[in-house]
């Protein structure tokens, strides 16, 4: 069957299209990600693939039946993997990230900290010390 594009996907933004008081996404690339089986999430609640954490996902739904791409066996963050990782925790420099949880207000509020100092730049909301650690790279 030839697949059709469907309108609405092409419209969606690829970045910043996100509700900005509730910080919630109605398209999240990295979600679809995780359910085409490309990795799987660490504590610093981005999803490691085999090439790592520190990219960024694209999506386009389309309606041609693909073999589904078999889930990794195992988990790619140390930490959840059995080690004592937690590195994105200890590197939070807001203490948003936590091993239960992830305070997004307050990461936000650091990301546009950051953007306040880089105006120059355009828009530099970005901060990801969390996305350093040893799964920045590669899986556990
Ligand atoms: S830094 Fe360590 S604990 Fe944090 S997500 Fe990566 S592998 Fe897991
Ligand atoms: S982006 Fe920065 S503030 Fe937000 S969770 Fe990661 S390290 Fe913490």
């Amino acid at each position: 069957m030839k697949p059709r594009m469907l309108p609405w996907a092409v419209e969606n933004e690829g970045t910043h299209n996100f509700n900005e008081e509730d910080l919630t996404a109605g398209w999240s690339h990295k979600s679809i990600a995780f359910v085409a089986g490309l990795g799987t999430f660490g504590v610093n609640r981005m999803l490691i693939t085999p090439a790592g954490c520190a990219g960024r996902f694209g999506s386009m739904v389309i309606s041609a039946e693909i073999p589904p791409t078999p889930r990794p066996g195992r988990e790619f963050c140390r930490y959840y993997n059995g080690g004592k990782c937690l590195y994105c925790v200890t590197n939070c420099p807001t203490g948003a990230l936590q091993v239960d949880g992830l305070d997004k207000q307050t990461c936000y509020r650091r990301l546009l900290e950051v953007a306040g100092q880089f105006t120059d730049l355009g828009l530099c909301d970005v901060c990801s010390k969390c996305a350093l650690g040893p799964c920045a790279t590669g899986p556990a």
